[in-house]
């Protein structure tokens, strides 16, 4: 069996890793001219996290974890307003780079990689794809997978246009890694962040004397800006705090990570023998945070169920697929939308409601059913719901 895997990000990588295993025939494209360092910081865990134990990249992903030790929020000086003291128990949580975790995966897969590529044509019928590349070759496929994140082009080729799709969630999110040893030890394994209503910035120092930064702003118009490095220091110069010295340092805008905050929102996540996966079809958002477990546990399921079904069977298997992961993604979105005011929040009275709650989880025995709170359930059920065709 032959398949073809857009995107090597973790979705698709994940899905490659495990379809090699089955002894099938894999070649990813990627539209990147490489793996790409940097990033921003994602917290792991959950169903993604137990699938990359079964493929045993538990060690490796704990060896390039970031201790956090406390989430605090400062004012425009750098005093801190609250904070809360990350308990022992909740160690589960591996917060690492998305790269980080990509490479881990990435370095597990045999099947080629062919970078600076993508899917330009797709046609199919009941017995294989033929897939036209942006290099100008072919591959005859049995299964193609669009796992090609959120703006997905095998979803705008088999589906149709994004705007059917997207559900904006009225945000924009910024990021980038600085070199900068001051600025790093300044924040050390603390996450801290800076908000004022509409607007929040966060940043957590790095191995090696960096530093990542994470930006968050309302914005009602989905249109990104052309030069994301000058729309950063307009729009967050004035906050005082660490932003002017770190907005100084901002690199080049291919090294700035950019985009609207949104979820993805399909009835049908495949089509034939072509299937889409991870953020391509359902994209929670940052705010929901479980975006990379979901994708990871995602490719699981999908590999899964290809393995149950057999070769003759794989539209049903994608159908399989969507039914187990579906419900899961649904309630993690749901999740993602009301946390919205928690993490962004719209005004100066919810900004003094979050201070309070986070005092008040301050409080001993508190702290854990706090966390536990901003996590949102039931979603460990589509990896140990197996079909039982992929063994580990
Ligand atoms: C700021 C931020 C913070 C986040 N925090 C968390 C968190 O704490 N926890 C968590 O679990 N998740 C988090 N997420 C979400 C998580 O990063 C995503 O859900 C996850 O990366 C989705 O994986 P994916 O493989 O589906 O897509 P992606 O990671 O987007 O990978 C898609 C791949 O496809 C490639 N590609 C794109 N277009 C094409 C094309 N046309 N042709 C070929 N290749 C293409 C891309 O270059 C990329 O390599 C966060 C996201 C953001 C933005």
């Amino acid at each position: 069996m032959r398949a073809l895997i857009c995107g090597a990000g973790i979705a698709g990588l994940t899905l490659a890793w495990h379809l090699e295993r089955m002894g099938w025939q894999v070649e990813v494209v990627e539209r990147a001219p490489a793996l790409r360092d940097g990033g921003y910081m994602i917290d792991f865990y959950g169903p993604g996290y137990e699938v990359a134990e079964r493929m045993g990249l538990a060690p490796r992903l704990l060896e390039a974890r970031y201790p956090v030790n406390e989430l605090g929020y400062v004012d425009r000086v750098g005093r801190r307003t609250s904070r809360l003291v990350m308990p022992e128990s909740f160690n589960r949580v591996v917060s690492l780079l998305r790269t980080d975790l990509v490479r881990a995966v990435h370095d597990g897969v045999r099947a080629p990689v062919t970078y600076g590529t993508s899917v330009a044509g797709i046609e199919q019928d009941g017995e294989g794809v033929t897939v036209e590349l942006t290099d100008g070759t072919r591959r005859e496929v049995d299964l193609l997978v669009g796992a090609d994140g959120a703006h997905s082009q095998v979803r705008k080729l088999a589906f149709g246009a994004e705007s059917g799709f997207v559900r904006y969630l009225g945000h924009r999110v910024a990021a980038y890694v600085i070199d900068d040893e001051a600025l790093s030890r300044k924040i050390g394994t603390r996450y801290q962040m800076l908000t004022v209503p509409g607007r929040m910035a966060g940043a957590y120092a790095l191995r090696g004397d960096r530093l990542a930064l994470l930006f968050l702003c309302r914005e009602p118009d989905p249109t990104l800006p052309e030069d994301p490095a000058a729309w950063l220091r307009h729009t967050y110069g004035d906050l005082g705090w660490i932003l002017p010295e770190a907005l100084s340092r901002c690199p080049d805008p291919a090294e700035i990570y950019c985009d609207q905050v949104t979820q993805i929102d399909m009835e049908h996540w495949s089509t034939g023998r072509v299937a889409l996966l991870g953020d391509a079809c359902q994209a929670v958002s940052l705010f929901a945070g479980h975006g990379a477990s979901m994708a990871m546990a995602g490719a699981w399921v999908l590999a899964d169920e290809l393995a149950t079904a057999g070769a003759a069977r794989v539209p049903d298997a994608l159908a399989a697929y969507q039914r187990r992961v579906r419900p899961a993604v649904e309630e993690v979105q749901a999740f993602g939308r009301r946390f919205i005011q928690w993490m962004a929040p719209s005004s100066g009275l919810r900004i003094a409601a979050r201070d309070w709650m986070l005092r008040l989880a301050s409080l001993p025995g508190a702290d854990r059913l706090f966390l536990n709170s901003l996590t949102a359930g039931g979603h460990g059920l589509i990896v140990t719901r197996a079909g039982g065709g992929l063994r580990g």
